[in-house]
C-alpha cells in the first residue's frame, strides 16, 4: 500500500476526472493521498474532497499559502486558514515556504508568510509542508531560526526534494521528513538518488506533486496523477537496495505517524 503525501487534487487538471483518477490510484494501490492547498480557496476545495473521499482511497487535506501566493493572501484568508486547520480530514499546513526561482512575491512578505506557519504548527501540532526553490540556504536559516524560536523540532517535510545530501542531512536533523516527486526517477538525477538512498528509514516520504513532475517512465505526460508515484517508491527502492514492498510500507508507515492517521 502506498501513501502519495502531496497531490493538488483540487487542481482543474485533476478534479474534472476525479473519479477515473482516485479509481487509477485505488488500482495501483494508492490508499492514502493527502490533498495540498496553495491558498484559502484551494485549501477549502481540498478538504470538500476529502471529507467526501472517506476510503478508497482514504483523502486527507493540507491548508496553507504557497510562498508564490504569499502577497495575495489576505488578513481574512489567513484567519480562514487557521479556522479550517480544525476541520475534520485536516491533517497538515501548507504547502507554505520559499521560492527564488519567481518573483511573484517579495521576500519579507514569503518569510513572514512562513514563520505565520509555523506559529499556528506549533500551536496546533500539524506538521507543515515545505516548498523551497533556488534557495537553499535561505530556507535552512529560516528552518533554523524557527527552530531556535520554539527551541524545540520542527513537524514537518521538506517536500520535492531536490537538494544536495548536506541540506537534506541538516533538515533530518532539525526533525523535518524529506520526500521524493518524480524527479528522482529522471535519467540525470543520478545526484538526487544518491540522497534518496541516505535518508533514514524513519523520515523518508514519496509524493508525485500531481498534476505536475510526472515521474519516468511517463515523464513529460500530463497530469501526473497519485496512481504514478509507484513509479517513484520503484526507483528508490532501487537506489536503497531494498525491496519495492519494503518502501512501500515504511513510508506509508512514517506518513500515517506523522499525519496522525490510521
Ligand atoms: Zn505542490
Amino acid at each position: 500500500m502506498f501513501f502519495d503525501t502531496h497531490a493538488h487534487l483540487a487542481d482543474e487538471a485533476i478534479q474534472l476526472n476525479l473519479e477515473e483518477i482516485l479509481k487509477l490510484a485505488v488500482n495501483a494501490r494508492v490508499e492514502r493521498i493527502l490533498c495540498v492547498g496553495t491558498t484559502a480557496s484551494s485549501s477549502r476545495m481540498g478538504i470538500e474532497i476529502a471529507q467526501t473521499v472517506r476510503f478508497s482511497p482514504h483523502v486527507y487535506a493540507s491548508v496553507g499559502v504557497h510562498p508564490n501566493y504569499a502577497h495575495q493572501a489576505s488578513d481574512e484568508d489567513w484567519k480562514k486558514i487557521r479556522s479550517m486547520a480544525q476541520e475534520d480530514r485536516v491533517v497538515a499546513l501548507g504547502e507554505t515556504g520559499l521560492d527564488k526561482h519567481w518573483d511573484d512575491c517579495d521576500w519579507d512578505t514569503q518569510v513572514a508568510n512562513l514563520e505565520r506557519h509555523w506559529d499556528l504548527s506549533f500551536e496546533t501540532g500539524l506538521p507543515v509542508i515545505l516548498h523551497s526553490r533556488d534557495c537553499e540556504m535561505e530556507m535552512l536559516e529560516e528552518l533554523e531560526k524557527a527552530s531556535a524560536r520554539f527551541d524545540k523540532p520542527l513537524h514537518g517535510i521538506m517536500h520535492s526534494f531536490v537538494g544536495a545530501a548536506s541540506t537534506a542531512e541538516r533538515c533530518i536533523k532539525l526533525g523535518l521528513h524529506v520526500s521524493f516527486a518524480g524527479m528522482v526517477t529522471y535519467k540525470k538525477a543520478d545526484d538526487l538518488r544518491a540522497v534518496a538512498a541516505i535518508i533514514p528509514e524513519d523520515r523518508l516520504l514519496i509524493e508525485t506533486d500531481s498534476p505536475y513532475l510526472t515521474p519516468e517512465p511517463h515523464r513529460g505526460r500530463r497530469p501526473n496523477t497519485p496512481a504514478n508515484v509507484i513509479h517513484t517508491a520503484e526507483c528508490i527502492a532501487k537506489a536503497r537496495g531494498c525491496s519495492l514492498s519494503e518502501i512501500a510500507k515504511l513510508t506509508t508507515a512514517n506518513a500515517c505517524r506523522l499525519f496522525s492517521v490510521p
